[in-house]
């Protein structure tokens, strides 16, 4: 009856398709008008009735009669506690347009059934997590930039599938630090929890190795592999973009894992609400737990970066040259890095000590556009630096003589030396409105005026500002 049945499916879906997905059923038993067949997973069982339940309810009917029953039969991986999982799904009834709900029901399995599939002894299994032992938290800067993200993957990473930060997704632009981050929380589970199972895998290199799973035919044990792990950290998943098959995997595989308590990471170039091409049903999932943005790193962060990455290195250049690298490259610590490494690749080739002079020729490539506005912070900066008072107090409400001081000659020199609006500039130096920058603005061009020292004062910083 079974290969009957076969045949009319054979003849209405995909070569593809049937064989990934009916080629390993096996036909148990026909008791009166029941058809019991053996499906290798719960994943498959599920799949099959998501996908071809109408299919297979009008197949069992046209063989065994309107009362005809068809029965699965789920081969269980883990059967520790010896309960297997069998299904019924009537196909009696007015099926057409009853939606089918099949809750799985614990029965007892037939012993003689052997799984092709079962992988022995779970827990055992080895599995290279694919991690970069270099991108761990030792080596992660904290900055403003990344501070919550870091944070809530330290927290997942304490307690892998114990927060509620599951899924944990970290989104951001281009080499600001997601698979560093991501990675970093994989390596710190390995390292308390060796016998976790942490797994390591790109979006892309998850879809190609789906299309070669239904090439080889190996689709369950692609699925079962992932169901298996504790942990899963899937990069860059806007790739999922346009890839329905493949998302609809990673949907059951996501399901399962969640579902298990085990712990999913992921990461994205934009947050889950501005995510297009991916099934409205694995976003709603994506926003379940909690996303974190990585922001581009301040000048401070973009220094600390490159002074770790030198000191991890073994490399001492002189302050000045990580000040001008950090602040000429700074929308992306991928490019960042890049320029360092550049610079000392071709000082050794060039047999020459770094300075400010030899940086600056050597990175005229990389810094695209050299006549570059001065941001903001660079001000506050130069101008903290000048008078001597801490840079963040130029940003606060204090009216102490010399705050005020260096605070009216970075908003005066903000705008004459920045395309920032009078708005922004309020808005930078502590959230002041823009009648607050005119004032001092005009404060400053009278004093210029009329207080020489002040105008030198002045003088300086500007010349400071437009060396670098
Ligand atoms: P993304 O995945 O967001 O494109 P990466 O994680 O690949 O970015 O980061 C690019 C490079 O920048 C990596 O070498 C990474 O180690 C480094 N990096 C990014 N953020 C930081 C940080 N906060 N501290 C140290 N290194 C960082
Ligand atoms: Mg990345």
């Amino acid at each position: 009856v079974w290969n009957h049945c076969l045949q009319i499916i054979k003849d209405n879906i995909p070569a593809q398709s049937f064989k990934t997905w009916f080629e390993p059923i096996k036909a148990l038993r026909l008791e009166g008008n029941v058809l019991t067949i053996q499906v290798p997973s719960l994943f498959f069982y599920e799949w099959l009735e998501e996908h071809y339940v109408g299919l297979l309810r009008k197949t069992v009917k046209k063989q065994l009669g309107e009362e005809g029953r068809l029965e699965y039969n789920i081969v269980v991986e883990k059967s520790s506690n010896n309960k297997p999982y069998t299904t019924n799904m009537p196909s009696n009834g007015n099926g057409a347009e009853a939606k089918q709900q099949s809750i799985p029901v614990p029965v007892s399995l037939n012993k003689d059934i052997k799984n092709p599939f079962v992988i022995p002894g779970l827990k055992k299994l080895h599995v290279d997590p694919q991690l970069n032992p270099n991108y761990c938290f030792e080596n992660f800067i904290e900055g403003d930039c990344n501070r919550l993200a870091r944070s809530a993957g330290y927290a997942v990473a304490a307690k892998p599938g114990g927060t509620s930060f599951n899924p944990l997704m970290l989104y951001g632009g281009v080499g600001l630090g997601k698979t560093h981050l991501a990675q970093a929380i994989g390596n710190e589970i390995k390292r308390s929890n060796p016998d976790k199972l942490v797994i390591y895998v790109s979006c892309e290199k998850f879809c190609q190795q789906f299309v070669d799973s239904l090439k080889n035919n190996t689709i369950n044990d692609f699925v079962n592999f992932y169901q298996a792990m504790d942990v899963i950290i899937m990069d860059d998943v806007h790739n999922f973009a346009g890839k329905e098959k493949t998302q609809d995997i990673f949907f059951h595989v996501f399901n399962h894992l969640h579902q298990s308590g085990k712990q999913i990471i992921l990461t994205s170039d934009k947050a889950p609400k501005d995510l297009s091409g991916l099934e409205e049903r694995l976003l709603s999932r994506f926003k379940w737990g909690l996303s974190a943005d990585l922001q581009v790193p301040d000048l401070e962060t973009r220094m600390a970066i490159l002074k770790k990455k030198m000191y991890t290195d073994g490399i001492e250049l002189p302050v000045e040259v990580i000040e001008y690298v950090a602040h000429n490259i700074d929308n992306n610590v991928r490019e960042l890095e890049g320029a360092m490494v550049s610079l000392l690749a071709q000082a050794t080739l060039n047999k020459k000590e770094i300075d400010l002079g030899l940086a600056k020729s050597m990175l005229k490539n990389f810094i695209k556009n050299t006549s570059r506005e001065i941001s903001m912070e660079y001000i506050q900066k130069l101008v903290c630096e000048y008078f001597e008072v801490p840079a963040e107090m130029v940003k606060s409400k204090t009216r102490k003589r010399e705050i005020v001081q260096a605070r009216q000659i970075s908003m005066y020199l903000a705008k004459s030396l920045t395309k920032t609006s009078l708005k922004s500039i309020g808005q930078f130096f502590g959230g002041r409105d823009h009648s607050t920058v005119i004032y001092a603005c005009q404060t400053v061009e009278d004093l210029i005026d009329t207080d020489k020292k002040f105008k030198t004062y002045v003088q300086d910083i500007q010349k400071k500002l437009k060396m670098s």
